[in-house]
C-alpha cells in the first residue's frame, strides 16, 4: 500500500492510513474506524488544536480585512457589526473540519504517542 500524504488526507478529510474512507460520519464527528481498510481512528484525538489554528487564522485574516475596510469606506460601526461576525463564523466552520482532519492526519503520520496516552489515562478514571 502506497504510502498517504498526511497533507492530502487531511486536506479530503480521508482516513489517513489508506486515504479511501471517510473520516467523519457528522461535521466534527469521526467514524470508529476506517470504512475502507479498518484502521482504528479512536487511538488518536486533536482534542481542542484545530479550534485554536482556526480562530487563529481567522485572527490573521479577517482582522486585517475589517481594518482596510474601515480605512476604504469608514462605514459606522453597525455596518462591521451586520458584516463581520457572520463572516468569522462562516470562515471557521468552512475551516474547521479540513483542520480537525489535517491535524488527525499528522498525529496519525507522526504516531502522536501523547494522544494515545490521555486516550488510555481517560478510560482508567
Ligand atoms: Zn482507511
Amino acid at each position: 500500500m502506497a504510502k498517504v500524504s498526511p497533507f492530502s488526507a487531511g486536506i479530503n478529510c480521508r482516513c489517513p492510513e489508506c486515504g479511501e474512507g471517510q473520516l467523519f460520519r457528522g461535521y466534527l464527528e469521526m467514524n470508529d474506524e476506517c470504512a475502507a481498510c479498518g484502521a482504528d481512528f479512536t487511538v488518536a484525538d486533536s482534542g481542542d488544536g484545530p479550534a485554536f489554528f482556526v480562530m487563529w487564522i481567522a485572527m490573521i485574516v479577517i482582522v486585517p480585512l475589517g481594518m482596510l475596510f474601515h480605512l476604504w469606506l469608514r462605514p459606522p460601526v453597525w455596518v462591521h457589526l451586520l458584516i463581520f461576525p457572520p463572516v468569522i463564523i462562516l470562515f471557521c466552520l468552512w475551516l474547521l473540519r479540513p483542520a480537525k482532519s489535517l491535524l488527525f492526519a499528522s498525529q496519525w503520520a507522526n504516531k502522536a504517542e501523547e494522544a494515545q496516552f490521555e486516550k488510555h489515562a481517560d478510560q482508567q478514571n
